[in-house]
């Protein structure tokens, strides 16, 4: 079936309606099928958070030649700078995108939306350009916070490019259950009580249960998105 005709089902349904060992075996399908229909112009998006460290181990399930890009900034917290080296140290096929361009002194304060524009959405926009991609994949999930409910697990929100999110029906036990099942290597940070991570100006420890409670907290972004899942990515685009 074309990835695009995939019926959409009631998503809130299936986080409780299915179990962990179905939950994969939906994801690893989705993927498969995402594979079988575009190829090398299906990409992962790769944060580096435990969410994407999951896909991208899908990916490479389905198959060893899945490419994908991870979008650094220069305000990354030096473990996950190091994790990123290591990461891509370990698969070529990951390729890094940033931006150089000069931001504001603590803009992350004064326009939080405007340095996720500037730090984190325009480079994204590069990635898919410069690898001509048609389907990319995500590690979001509709249980992480109030800004996440709303999505499905197969979007087109640009016309011409398709978006996977393979673990959209994912709790965040079965994540950690599934890392650690394959034992697959995560970010030291979360060891210290993070459950997302992001630059490290915007990202708190904190106790609320609201998963990402503990970004831009302080700010009027806090627990929202950097834009990359809510902002275009392809055709004309201003910031
Ligand atoms: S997360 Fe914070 S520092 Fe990073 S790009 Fe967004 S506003 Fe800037």
């Amino acid at each position: 079936m074309a990835l695009n005709k995939v019926v959409q089902e009631d998503m809130k349904g299936l986080v409780d309606g299915l179990h962990f060992g179905q939950k994969v075996e939906r994801s690893l399908r989705l993927i498969r099928e995402a594979y079988e229909e575009f190829g090398d112009r299906l990409v992962v998006a790769n944060s580096l958070g435990k969410d994407s460290v999951a896909v991208w181990h899908l990916a490479k399930q389905v198959s060893a030649d899945i490419r994908g890009f991870i979008v650094t900034t220069r305000f990354k917290p030096k473990e996950t700078v190091k994790f990123m080296h290591e990461t891509v140290a370990e698969y070529p096929e990951l390729r890094v995108f940033s931006s150089d361009e000069p931001v504001e002194d603590r803009l992350y304060e004064t326009a939080p939306d405007r340095c996720c524009d500037i730090l984190k959405v325009q480079p994204i926009r590069r990635a898919i350009e410069e690898m001509n991609v048609a389907c990319w994949m995500t590690g979001l999930r509709c249980t992480e916070g109030r800004t996440r409910t709303d999505f499905q697990e197969v979007e087109e929100r640009d016309e011409g490019l398709m978006k996977l999110n393979p673990i959209l029906i994912w709790h965040e036990r079965e994540v950690w259950q599934y890392l650690a099942l394959h034992q697959v290597r995560v970010n030291p940070l979360y060891i210290e009580g993070y459950r997302s991570l992001g630059c490290e100006p915007c990202t708190r420890i904190t106790t609320d249960s609201d998963e990402r409670a503990g970004r831009w907290l302080g700010t009027s972004k806090c627990g929202g998105e950097c834009g990359i899942h809510t902002r275009p990515l392809k055709g004309d685009f201003q910031i």
